[in-house]
């Protein structure tokens, strides 16, 4: 019986685990989290999802000599000219200054569409594997979701944005729905979905 493959997950978000390890329950692959291997979180400095994607991959990948995979999302809102998008993390910090908090986010987002009546938005996952650091063909795959930013904050799952991202077909926000349905329709999940059919193509690991 051969030993399930590593792959290390360049990702210290605690929310972004939580969802990848039910996406890898069924593989045959064992997601181990770059903290078990003491890697600091990568720069981001990159103006698209897909550039910090791959940085932080090739960056967990240097120090664990494994291969990794990244994830880089976030939430594009319309009428912000798609911001957050990849400062999605640090939203409040780039007008407060004060260390990364959804629920500032959360609050800074609220404020910046006080008025605005048009709120929709989208979540944009971008997923990268490497094999290695030096990989020259990482397997690349993204996923989008599509919504409204609600005027209050709904629900007590999830996290970051979803508890104002509203889904017009579930008449709910994301925080109020299971954490198995989330699995299902999310960015994150259809770009599982895309990358794992990849996977599957052949041995890509
Ligand atoms: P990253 O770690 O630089 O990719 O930043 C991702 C950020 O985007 C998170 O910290 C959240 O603010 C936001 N985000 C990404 N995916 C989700 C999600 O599924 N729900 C809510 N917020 C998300």
């Amino acid at each position: 019986m051969s030993a399930r493959r590593q792959l290390v997950l360049a990702s210290n978000n605690p929310g972004k685990l939580r969802e990848f390890s039910s996406l890898f329950a069924n593989h045959d692959i064992e997601l181990v989290p770059q903290s078990r291997f003491e890697v600091p979180e990568a720069a981001e400095p990159h103006l698209s999802f897909v550039e910090n994607a791959l940085a932080k991959a090739r960056h967990a990948a240097q120090l664990t000599g494994l291969p990794a995979l990244a994830d880089d999302s976030g939430l594009c809102v319309y009428k912000l000219g798609g911001m957050p998008g990849v400062q999605s993390a640090l939203y409040d910090q780039l007008f407060s200054g004060l260390p990364k908090d959804d629920q500032r986010n959360n609050a800074r987002l609220l404020e910046k569409l006080a008025d605005e009546a048009d709120r929709r938005a989208h979540y944009v996952c971008v997923l990268v594997l490497v094999r290695s650091a030096e990989d020259p063909q990482p397997v690349i795959a993204e996923g989008e979701w599509h919504g409204e930013i609600l005027f209050a904050p709904r629900g007590e799952g999830g996290f970051g944005y979803d508890p104002l991202f509203y889904v017009a077909q579930l008449g709910q926000s994301v925080a109020e729905i299971a954490a198995e349905m989330k699995n299902v329709l999310s960015h994150r999940a259809i770009a599982f979905g895309r990358l794992a059919a990849r996977l599957q193509q052949g041995d890509m690991l």
